[in-house]
């Protein structure tokens, strides 16, 4: 299958990475160098021009929100020809995928948004979880690229589905770190020695993947890389607001972690990783981690 891979940020360098041991890939990239270096690492394809992409089977985008994506559609569906496959793995907005999926239908082209977890640890190891919206043909093809990089693939419905899922599962993770930051926090002002609450959260029912793989190394160790831009965290909540409030759904807390999250943002900056939210709490406490 011939594949052109836009967008190799933090996931999207390492998911093109398991895609090319199986398949012909061109890689576009906004800033070309990364693209030069995939193909120089991965035997990938560099393109510099973005319509050097539409002649490939399958076009598969992960860039930051719905909004870049449909600048590229834009560029390249009046290049595109009849049977093709786009699949968007980006965390996007539902509604943007379901126009884009009319939109190519009317072409003869498929679409899923086909959005995935497991962080850039899973993108490493070629073990994301994908959630993937779309009709079951569409979905059934996909499968073939989304299994280079995905180890569980789980199809959630129509067109829209998959971003949909992803924004409700990004609104709980981000409830969760900002819960877990203010208990943590009330623990550390009561001098309670913070690796050993650890091991009894870990142990007991307030656990979750923020208490067992994010804080430990943040809170114990001092480390803080960024793997998960604040801003796109700050995006997935937006969008899941936003689902609630068309569907007509009083939803106080998507709202309240949404509006807390786009405070830390504005404190913290573009360039913040979003477990970092743990030290605008601390701030608004007049602590530090
Ligand atoms: P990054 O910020 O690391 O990468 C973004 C990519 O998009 C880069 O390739 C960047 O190009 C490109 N880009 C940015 N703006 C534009 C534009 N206007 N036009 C064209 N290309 C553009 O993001 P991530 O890889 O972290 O995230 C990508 C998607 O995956 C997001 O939707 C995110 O929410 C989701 N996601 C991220 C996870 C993570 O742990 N990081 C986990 C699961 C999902 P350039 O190199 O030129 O900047």
């Amino acid at each position: 299958m011939k594949i052109a891979f836009i967008g190799l940020g933090a996931m999207g360098y390492p998911m093109a990475g398991h895609v090319a041991r199986e398949h012909e890939i061109k890689v576009w990239n906004r800033t070309t160098e990364v693209a030069v270096r995939h193909a120089e690492e991965h035997g990938t394809i560099a393109v510099e021009r973005l319509e050097d992409c539409a002649a490939q089977d399958v076009i598969l985008t992960i860039l930051p929100t719905s909004r870049e994506v449909d600048e590229i559609v834009e560029v390249l569906v009046p290049l595109l020809g009849e049977g093709g496959l786009w699949i968007d793995c980006t965390s996007g907005d539902p509604e943007s995928s379901s126009r884009t999926a009319a939109r190519l239908f009317r072409q003869k082209i498929g679409f899923v948004d086909a959005p995935v977890t497991g962080g850039t640890p899973g993108a490493n190891a070629g073990t994301l979880t994908v959630m993937v919206g779309g009709t079951e043909e569409s979905y059934v093809r996909a499968c073939e690229v989304l299994g280079t990089f995905g180890s569980r693939l789980i199809h959630v419905g129509e067109a829209g589905a998959g971003h949909a899922v992803k924004a409700a599962n990004n609104a709980m993770l981000a409830a969760n770190l900002w819960t877990a930051a203010e208990c943590l926090l009330t623990l550390k002002k009561l001098g309670i020695n913070l690796r050993s609450a650890l091991e009894v959260l870990n142990a007991g029912s307030g656990r979750s993947f923020v208490s067992e793989s994010l804080l430990p190394s943040r809170i114990l160790e001092g480390e803080w890389p960024v793997t998960f831009k604040l801003a796109l965290q700050e995006k997935d909540l937006r969008i899941a607001a936003s689902m609630a409030h068309s569907s007509h759904l009083a939803m106080p807390m998507i709202g309240l972690t949404t509006q807390l999250f786009t405070a830390a943002l504005n404190d913290l900056g573009e360039g913040a990783d979003y477990v970092e939210v743990v030290k605008y709490v601390a701030k608004m406490n007049g602590e530090t981690w």
